[in-house]
């Protein structure tokens, strides 16, 4: 089969053939549906050797929906054919957070030699995957795996982001998105879905801004000058009670952090690890900076509900597994409005 593996750090991954997995005791493997190309790919692809512990080659595509293929031995309660999501996370699946769903803080990652599908293993930009365990899998009901691939990543981080915050996000409160790719948009919907928030977004590129208007932003700003002016004057000079932060840049973590509200929560989700210097002044008194990690497993179930009911939609764009590459350039130049997916 193909799979788009990466063979050397700093370089390109590259489409190569490799062995269709068979699937051991309690495994599963399932027929690719749908791959979404992450921006955390690109930086993975970027990073010179050393950075992350992880053995190579593997296959990318940490964001993936598929069709069972074949089920190993002791697999009970799904069966071939059936559409599933993968929960992107592989955590050690015995620890306290992994046993509440949480593998995406699991107490053992550190001593994982990898930390999920597309991260140190093999992931979904190939004809096949194996999971290694059903406990992974989420079914998809009557959702189109291909467009229901991004709620894996794309809708689960933000969702993850928004839930911690939730009790903040009372009728009277802002959350300001930094940001407005696939995540951005995610969470544009996922605020207005399940809070009161006013939802503002900030963000360098007109397309992006549009998009985030038409998927129920309150307000959508450039990034520039008078920002923070703006914010502070669509809040009667307050700020914002929750400020998520897509990029992770100096510039966008010293954005959001001018943005917040006393007590507010700036959370960094971005991975342009930038630095933002912090000091007992350096945000308002009680304001938390945090930063967040992917989602939990029955999180991910409440997104397949949110989708089913039509109160999420992530635009997507797709690509031939064999142009996957050409999906990340695209993705590199700003140049996809949604979601970029990989069919294969
Ligand atoms: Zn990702
Ligand atoms: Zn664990």
């Amino acid at each position: 089969m193909r799979a788009l593996q990466l063979t050397a750090w700093g370089k390109p991954a590259e489409l190569r053939d490799v062995p269709i997995p068979t699937p051991g005791p309690g495994q599963v493997v399932l027929k690719v549906a749908g791959a979404g190309a992450c921006h955390s790919d690109l930086h993975l692809m970027e990073w010179p050797e050393g950075t992350l512990p992880w053995q190579l080659p593997f296959t990318l595509g940490h964001e993936n929906a598929g069709i069972v293929h074949a089920l190993g031995a002791g697999v009970t309660g799904i069966r071939e054919g059936d559409a599933m999501l993968v929960y992107g996370p592989w955590g050690c699946s015995h620890c306290a957070p992994c046993r509440l769903g949480r593998e995406n803080y699991c107490d053992n990652a550190a001593s994982i030699p990898a930390s999920g599908g597309g991260l140190g293993r093999d992931g979904g930009m190939a004809d096949y995957m194996l999971v290694p365990s059903s406990r992974l899998l989420v079914p998809l009901g009557s959702l189109d795996p291909v467009q229901a691939a991004p709620l894996t990543d794309a809708a689960l981080t933000p969702y993850h982001a928004i839930k911690a915050a939730l009790p903040s996000l009372v009728p009277g409160s802002t959350a300001v998105v930094i940001g407005a790719g696939g995540l951005g948009q995610s969470a544009v919907q996922l605020l207005r879905a399940i809070s009161a928030s006013q939802v503002v977004v900030i963000d360098k590129s007109e397309t992006h801004l549009q998009k985030a208007r038409e998927l129920g932003a309150h307000r959508a700003y450039p990034s520039g000058e008078s920002t923070r002016a703006d914010v502070r004057a669509l809040t009667a000079n307050r700020g914002a009670d929750l400020v998520l932060d897509m990029v992770g840049s100096n510039d966008t973590l010293a954005l959001g952090a001018s943005l917040l509200r006393a007590q507010g929560r700036l959370v960094i989700i971005g991975l342009a690890m930038g630095s933002l210097p912090l000091n007992f002044f350096a945000v308002p008194y009680g304001a938390q900076v945090s930063t967040s990690y992917w989602g939990t497993v029955t999180e991910l179930m409440e997104l397949v509900a949110l989708a089913q009911q039509g109160s999420l939609r992530i635009p997507v764009e797709t690509f031939p597994l064999d142009r996957a590459m050409h999906a990340y350039d695209e993705l590199r130049a700003g140049r996809i409005t949604g979601r970029g997916v990989v069919v294969p």
